[in-house]
């Protein structure tokens, strides 16, 4: 049988995890929820699939259109970096290397928090479907339905992009010192010029470390409110997803959300980050950076493109592109030298176009 049909079929799972439950008063998408739960019969497993799942799906699935967008010479007039276009090759790399790093650190924590359940189920002596003990023991819903209204989700889900938005801007900042940088955040690093599926293109420990913003913000505000269904994370998880995939793309158009929503960063803000290796280390906001003088080399830039522009309004499409090229340049040949700065290596010499 499949997870679709679980509701048909009578199984003791129903009395043990929806013993007041109408079944007929949910919505289609909570009688899958339902039928899911039942059909894996162990919450823990469930919601370890569950999770592993949404994320391969999400990521490669929203990096498929980035893919197109790159082989398709069309869209080149909103790329930033434009004499940077990913190869086939390149990208398949770039796959092979998440796709590593979500089995050997994403799927292991599901295994381990399945083996660690069952040594506390021999422990404590309980039924396999009674026991939950990390996000229930903190008080999260899971296999539990209805979901929460959109007015419960909406704040909740802000505070966590709030909250990621802050660890992600220290962690990241430390990541770019000394050791960590050489031997854990360079490999984020190798592409000056990213695209969509590098968006995970790390160490595991890279994903270990950052990916703690996103768990921990949920984790924390349950442990406090006893008041979080984990479809509400789930929801977060595909929205962080798309930020983190759409910053990465290389690509400004003026329908980008940053264009209506001047405080959010966008691939406009963190491709400055990899073009520049300094600056923009936040993720959704624009605000930390502003706040604490993180985003100077970027604003510089932007005004000297701009002036540039005016400077240049009767001349050429050529001779503009030029000068915004050489002004890239600049700012790529300096970051080149901070890289080799946070390495401890003697900076390089490195030639100016
Ligand atoms: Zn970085
Ligand atoms: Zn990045």
């Amino acid at each position: 049988m499949s997870f679709l049909n679980a509701t048909t079929i009578p199984s003791p799972y129903y009395d043990a995890l929806y013993p007041a439950t109408d079944f007929s008063s949910l919505t289609w998408l909570e009688q899958q929820w339902v039928a899911w739960y039942v059909w894996i019969g162990n919450p823990i497993i469930a919601t370890g699939l569950m999770s592993f799942i949404i994320h391969e799906i999400v990521y490669f699935g929203r990096s498929v259109p980035w893919i197109i967008i790159d082989a398709t010479p069309y869209f080149r007039k909103w790329k930033l970096q434009v004499n940077k276009i990913p190869t086939a090759a390149e990208q398949w790399e770039c796959t092979k290397q998440v796709l590593f790093s979500h089995f050997t650190i994403e799927l292991p924590l599901v295994c381990i928090h399945f083996y660690a359940y069952r040594f506390l189920r021999l422990m404590e002596e309980r039924q396999i479907w009674l026991f939950h003990p990390t996000a229930e023991g903190l008080g999260m819903s899971t296999y539990h339905a209805p979901f929460p209204s959109l007015k419960t989700m909406a704040p909740q889900v802000f505070l966590f992009f709030v909250f990621e938005d802050f660890f992600h801007f220290l962690a990241h900042q430390a990541l770019h010192t000394g050791v960590l940088y050489k031997h854990i955040h360079k490999i984020h690093h190798k592409y000056s010029a990213p695209f969509g599926l590098a968006a995970e293109y790390a160490h595991p420990a890279e994903v270990f470390i950052l990916g703690a913003g996103t768990i921990l913000g949920p984790l924390l505000y349950v442990f406090f409110t006893k008041n979080l269904h984990i479809i509400t994370v789930y929801v977060w998880i595909v929205l962080r997803l798309f930020q983190a995939i759409d910053a990465h793309s290389g690509y400004d158009f003026p329908w980008s959300l940053h264009n209506i929503i001047p405080f959010w960063s966008g691939a406009e803000h963190h491709d400055f980050h990899h073009m520049a290796f300094t600056n923009n280390f936040s993720t959704s906001f624009r605000w930390w950076d502003r706040i604490f003088g993180t985003d100077d080399k970027y604003r510089q830039y932007r005004a000297r493109v701009k002036a540039a522009k005016n400077a240049m309004k009767n001349a050429s499409k050529e001779e503009q592109e030029k000068m915004e090229q050489k002004l890239k340049d600049e700012v790529e040949a300096e970051g080149i030298r901070a890289e080799a700065e946070a390495e401890g290596s003697a900076p390089k010499t490195v030639k100016v176009q």
